[in-house]
């Protein structure tokens, strides 16, 4: 059984994440999503709205899990027997830093691999913070979250 982990702070989840989960879940037996409960990180949702809101879209997927983890990455994915951990890369500008983060991950742990899926042309643009960004300031951001990422960063900004 190959389970991999798509690790992130998804705050909040886009349709850049979600479509990066559509594409992969099925390339594993199980996906599990996990949201990284960083203290150092200040974030608009809380880690169990993040989660809440993830649940929701995935809840049609039997085999995609959301989890919530404050250990190291790898660690984390030997505790729930994880062997890949899944990365979108967007721009150029994502490469560095993620060279950095499989490199580290890979002397950590061997026998978790890391692959990267680019990003679809129509979400290549799109991050979190964008979105919260145009958010804030009251814009629409219907084309870039789902319904119910949409309604909870209304609420979030009334
Ligand atoms: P992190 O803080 O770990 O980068 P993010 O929630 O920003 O967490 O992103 C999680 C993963 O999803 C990263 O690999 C990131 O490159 C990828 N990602 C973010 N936005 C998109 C997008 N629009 N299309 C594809 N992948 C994306």
């Amino acid at each position: 059984m190959i389970i991999a982990i798509y690790p992130g702070t998804f705050d909040p989840i886009t349709n850049g994440h979600l479509d990066i989960i559509k594409r992969t879940r099925n390339l594993f037996d199980k996906l599990v999503i996990v949201i990284n409960d960083n203290i150092n990180k200040k974030t608009l949702f809380s880690v169990e709205e993040r989660k809440a809101l993830i649940e929701e879209l995935v809840k049609e997927y039997n085999n995609v899990e959301v989890l919530v983890t404050s250990k190291l990455t790898v660690n984390f994915a030997e505790e729930i027997g994880a062997s890949v951990i899944v990365r979108g890369l967007r721009m150029v500008s994502d490469f560095e830093y993620e060279l950095q983060m499989s490199t580290f991950n890979h002397i950590l742990d061997n026998k978790i691999e890391t692959i990267f899926v680019m990003a679809d042309h129509n979400y290549s643009y799109l991050s979190s913070s964008s979105v919260k960004e145009i958010a804030k300031f009251k814009g629409d951001v219907s084309l870039f979250v789902p319904e119910n990422v949409k309604e909870a960063l209304i609420k979030k900004y009334e």
